[in-house]
């Protein structure tokens, strides 16, 4: 469980989050939702404490991150972003097993989750020895995933991941992060303003605006049948 606890952000004289409450429960899907600039990167990154509070806290299983080492906490928990950031110059099968080996597995280990995770979000061995830029987008997502839970994470967080990838493949994505989040129990935090995505794979959903406000959180269903406002009606589309 993720708790952000009266949690503020500011930059400068800018105010990105402001007194922002919610529980992330263990096992499940939250996803927050609101448009471009409404904190939602600043708030998922606060939980590997990419992003540090101005004041709040925010605590995983009952823990304050602020107490723990920032790169400790890095390599425990998944981190996906749009922009996949592969190392150009390593292949996909490196790629993956490097992020176990630098969080302390063996060689061996490191190499067979790697390539469990790959197989598991559908990279066969024929892409084993490609460079990222010999992928689709798509597939390079793909490898991202694989990437992110090569170090066995709890936890996944995930910022705006599938935004760069089409619409047919997007889904494909959505359908198999389901399956695997259901398969490994995964904790995810999942970043996006695309309403159709957000109401298909929640279990829990977060509309935000500006500040990251929440003007309405509970299962999709819920916020489907009983908009809070106009503000949740029109981001949802309904
Ligand atoms: P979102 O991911 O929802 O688009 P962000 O969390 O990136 O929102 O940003 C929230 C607000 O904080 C925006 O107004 C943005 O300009 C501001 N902001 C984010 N990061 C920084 C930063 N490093 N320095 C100054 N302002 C920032
Ligand atoms: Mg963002």
């Amino acid at each position: 469980m993720i708790e952000f606890d009266h949690v503020s952000k500011r930059y400068g004289e800018g105010i990105a989050l402001s007194d922002f409450s919610c529980v992330v429960p263990t096992a499940k899907i939250t996803v927050v939702m609101g448009l471009s600039g409404s904190g939602k990167t600043t708030l998922i990154r606060m939980v590997n404490k990419m992003v540090t509070p101005s004041s709040g806290s925010v605590r995983i299983d009952g823990v304050d991150v602020a107490t723990l080492d920032g790169v400790t906490l890095r390599r425990s928990i998944g981190y996906v972003m749009q922009e996949v950031g592969l190392l150009p110059h390593k292949t996909v099968l490196e790629n993956v097993t490097l992020i176990a080996r630098i969080a302390g597995q063996s060689a061996e280990t490191a190499r067979r989750n790697a390539i469990d995770m790959l197989t598991m979000v559908g990279i066969g061995n024929a892409l084993f020895a490609r460079f990222p830029q010999q992928l689709s987008g798509g597939q390079q997502q793909r490898v991202g995933v694989a990437r992110a839970l090569a170090t066995k994470p709890n936890i996944l967080l995930m910022d705006e991941p599938f935004g760069a990838v089409d619409p047919i493949v997007r889904e494909d994505l959505q359908d198999e992060l389901c399956r695997i989040q259901r398969d490994l129990g995964l904790t995810i935090m999942f970043v996006t303003h695309d309403r159709g995505e957000a109401l298909k794979i929640a279990d829990q959903l977060v509309v935000l605006s500006d500040g990251g406000y929440i003007e309405q959180a509970g299962p999709p269903t819920q916020l489907r049948a009983k908009p809070a406002n106009d503000f949740v009606r029109k981001l949802l589309g309904l």
